[in-house]
């Protein structure tokens, strides 16, 4: 039975439009390629703003719900995603930088991450994708701040970890194609893909990160990434999106500020993917403080490695 009904996915999945890709992101359209506040953007943890005074950030962020949800899952073409079950309680954000109340629409899954720390990308992003309490999709998108975005960054841990991804398998033969059609319905606990410290946060106002980018988004970076195992990575990154890595590339920050939470401390970003990750954290947050033959010396560590491994992003610690 199972089977069958994969069987007929992979084939509505033939129907499947693509208007755009991200193999050519210079060709996207809408806000895309004129807006001044895209994202995803590079966030460099040290001259992110405190806000002592909760002139910003006011009060933790409050999650209401996420234990206990009914999603159905999809792989749209561009994206695999779990959306809530119309009609069944949906999970509500609020506090922290929010002025109202943000219902849960959406998670989904970024390979590589789109935000980058540092100069680098994880392995990958979830993003929990809430609109405005009472808007639909369409009037959200209306509203500069229609859309709350919560985006936990994912290592790929060492053998023996646990994985946040276990929840989500059920519904991973169903993901692996594109298609037109939902996945049937199963009960998720979304509280297992947060971030360890859920209240440790960067915020900016941005865009969405797929056409047509609408400037409409209050985003919540969590600062400590959580971990799947690298068995669960490739069960979930196996499902066919264009053959390829479906993060778009980062955004100039421009005028615009990134306010951090007060759980996070302003070097506290040291859990980077990897050694590289270490060492241009440990750059950023002490440079001042390093004679300059050690810095010249890890930078260019920093810059020999980027280039084996193909991990530049646009704006890079080392100059
Ligand atoms: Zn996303």
């Amino acid at each position: 039975m199972v089977s069958t009904v994969i069987v007929l996915l992979s084939l509505t999945g033939l129907s499947v439009a693509r208007d755009w890709s991200h193999h050519d992101e210079d060709a996207w359209p809408g806000q895309c390629g004129v807006g001044k506040e895209q994202s995803p953007i590079n966030i460099v943890p040290h001259e992110s703003l405190p806000d002592p005074h909760e002139a910003h950030i006011r009060g933790p962020l409050v999650y209401r719900g996420y234990g206990d949800v009914e999603v159905r899952a999809r792989n749209t073409g561009y994206k695999v995603r779990w959306a809530v079950e119309p009609g069944t309680p949906a999970p509500v954000l609020s506090g922290g930088p929010l002025r109202d109340n943000y219902t849960f629409a959406e998670v989904h899954f970024h390979w590589l991450s789109e935000h980058a720390i540092n100069g680098l990308k994880y392995p990958m992003e979830i993003h929990f994708v809430h609109l405005k309490t009472g808007l639909n999709f369409d009037q959200a998108l209306q509203q500069r701040d229609g859309v709350a975005v919560v985006g936990v960054l994912v290592q790929v841990g060492p053998i023996g970890e646990t994985s946040v991804l276990e929840e989500l398998l059920p519904a991973m033969d169903y993901i692996v194609n594109p298609s037109n059609e939902d996945s049937p319905t199963f009960n998720v606990d979304l509280t297992k893909l947060f971030s360890p410290n859920p209240q440790a946060f960067y915020t900016y106002h941005g865009s969405l990160t797929t056409p047509l980018c609408p400037e409409v988004v209050t985003w919540m970076v969590m600062d400590q990434p959580t971990t799947v195992t690298h068995d669960h990575y490739k069960n979930l990154t196996r499902a066919d999106l264009e053959g390829i890595n479906n993060d778009r590339r980062v955004q100039p920050l421009g005028t615009r500020m990134v306010y951090r939470s007060k759980e996070v401390a302003s070097c506290s970003h040291m859990a980077s993917p990897s050694l590289l990750g270490l060492a241009a954290a440990i750059i950023a947050c002490f440079r001042s403080k390093m004679s300059t033959t050690l810095l010249g010396a890890m930078c260019s560590i920093v810059k020999t490695k980027r280039r084996l491994l193909g991990n530049v992003v646009n704006k890079v610690t080392c100059h």
